[in-house]
């Protein structure tokens, strides 16, 4: 899914948290980690990209980013250290749950349980016009309801 979509359902859903504006950097956070170096060098991945035209750093960085397992190691660590505060951890969360079943296994599969497992889904691209109308109609209603 793309970014701002992940901070706008991140933030429909955990608005009412203390620092809530912190839920958007947290859920642009795996993407930016994911696609800044490639980006400071001046390329990008599109909706036509190719497996082949993916840096393999970049596939293990989405990995990583993507994982319930760096998630979950992480937020412990934040809940043992900083309480609360690992709530907001969430909008990683959630930008990980949505990403399972939206992205297509040829490109960037999302490997959530890696590293112990590269197991994922194939599941249906996000960039497609149909999905782009519904996912902000989605977007329009949470926000509708939520506030
Ligand atoms: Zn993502």
């Amino acid at each position: 899914m793309d970014m701002i979509s992940h901070g706008f359902i991140a933030y429909a859903l955990l608005h009412r948290l203390p620092y809530s504006w912190l839920v958007l950097p947290i859920a642009f956070m795996p993407d930016i980690i994911t696609f800044l170096p490639l980006l400071l060098q001046g390329k990008a991945l599109t909706e036509n990209s190719k497996r082949e035209d993916v840096p393999n750093y970049v596939v293990t960085l989405y990995a990583i980013t993507h994982s319930l397992v760096t998630y979950a190691v992480v937020f412990l660590i934040v809940a043992y250290f900083f309480g609360a505060w690992a709530l907001l951890l969430g909008a990683w969360l959630i930008h990980i749950l949505i990403d399972i079943p939206l992205h297509e296994a040829d490109l960037l599969p999302v490997r959530f349980l890696y590293p112990l497992s590269n197991v994922h889904i194939n599941g249906i691209s996000y960039a497609t016009p149909q999905f782009r109308l519904f996912n902000y109609a989605i977007i329009t209603l949470l926000y509708i309801w939520g506030f």
